[in-house]
């Protein structure tokens, strides 16, 4: 069997909070159970998201919680040449497109009410492309973005099985449509790039937020045709504030205190972000949070078969 590696992908657009630990706490705490190794990768691909300097005060908090990476932290916008390689692959699949999100939104209202009832997973924001551009640009358009084509006839299905949440289906054909794999503004999208650096880096399992899942299909799909493996996925629950949003710093996360002592640290984030995975770990020290936390978070796998 490969030797297990996982991998924390935060995106710099500001300090950790809960949220961001309960992913890279479960990650991390997933690799050390497997005895495999943990990396971290920036992505910071979305140059206009980016805030100066939260990757390092993200690295600084990994640090002080005692979340050591192995090897050296990569950063995607040092990778770009691999992206690259992998639109070059998947050429015969891509297509530019000229359309505006506005066009977009407002081919909606019909394909809404055709999806109605389907079941399979909740609808993301990013609304399903109609397909204007697939067969050409459409006159009068300059191509904008990079759009990767979904199988039409028949419609493709990708299911999984999540170590959290059992199987998951999804049509991406009718409920994702032909995705970007190359944005309007010239950056990568997120879906290629996870991809390929899941690949280039090995990563055997991924462990991150739900608000994720109903994108693996799509990076199922693009493993596929760039003939790479796919990993084993483990979604966690996604923090949420009082009103039920994913806890953010745009939502009011709390940051993460880089100079808290550890005591305050236990308190306030290490126990919480524990307790909200569900493990109940009582500690005095970083150490000892960490020797009592990785047990549990194996008992934790055993106990709902998620191992
Ligand atoms: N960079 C993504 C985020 O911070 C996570 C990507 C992933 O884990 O696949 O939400």
């Amino acid at each position: 069997m490969t030797p297990y590696r996982g991998r924390f992908a935060p995106s710099p657009t500001g300090p950790l909070h809960l949220g961001s630990l309960v992913a890279a706490m479960a990650s991390y705490l997933d690799a050390k159970v497997h005895g495999g190794q943990w990396l971290v990768r920036i992505e910071d691909l979305d140059r206009d998201r980016n805030v100066p300097g939260a990757d390092e005060h993200i690295l600084a908090s990994l640090r002080r919680c005692g979340m050591a990476w192995d090897g050296e932290v990569t950063w995607q916008t040092r990778r770009e040449p691999l992206y690259e390689t992998a639109l070059a692959q998947l050429a015969q699949h891509v297509y530019p497109c000229g359309c505006s999100r506005r066009e977009i939104a407002d081919s909606q209202t019909s394909l809404r009410a055709h999806l109605q009832g389907r079941p399979g997973l909740p609808h993301t924001a990013t609304p399903v492309y109609p397909g204007t551009c697939r067969a050409g640009l459409a006159p009068g358009k300059a191509p904008r973005a990079l759009r990767l084509r979904t199988p039409q006839h028949p419609a493709r299905v990708i299911g999984f099985d999540d170590r959290w949440h059992g199987h998951v289906e999804q049509d991406i054909t009718a409920e994702v449509g032909d995705f970007v794999i190359r944005r309007a503004d010239g950056f990568w999208a997120y879906q290629l790039a996870v991809v390929v650096d899941d690949a280039a880096q090995g990563i055997t399992d991924i462990v991150r937020g739900a608000d994720l899942l109903d994108s693996t299909p799509r990076q199922l799909y693009l493993q596929e045709l760039l003939g790479v493996p796919h990993p084993r996925y483990l979604h966690v629950p996604v923090v949420a504030n009082a009103d039920g949003e994913k806890l953010s710093k745009q939502t009011g996360a709390a940051a993460f205190d880089n100079g808290a002592p550890p005591a305050q640290l236990l308190a306030q984030s290490l126990i919480p972000a524990a307790r909200f995975l569900g493990l109940h770990v009582a500690a005095e020290t970083i150490d000892g949070f960490w020797s009592a936390a990785v047990p549990a978070w194996e008992r934790l796998l055993r106990e709902h078969g998620r191992v």
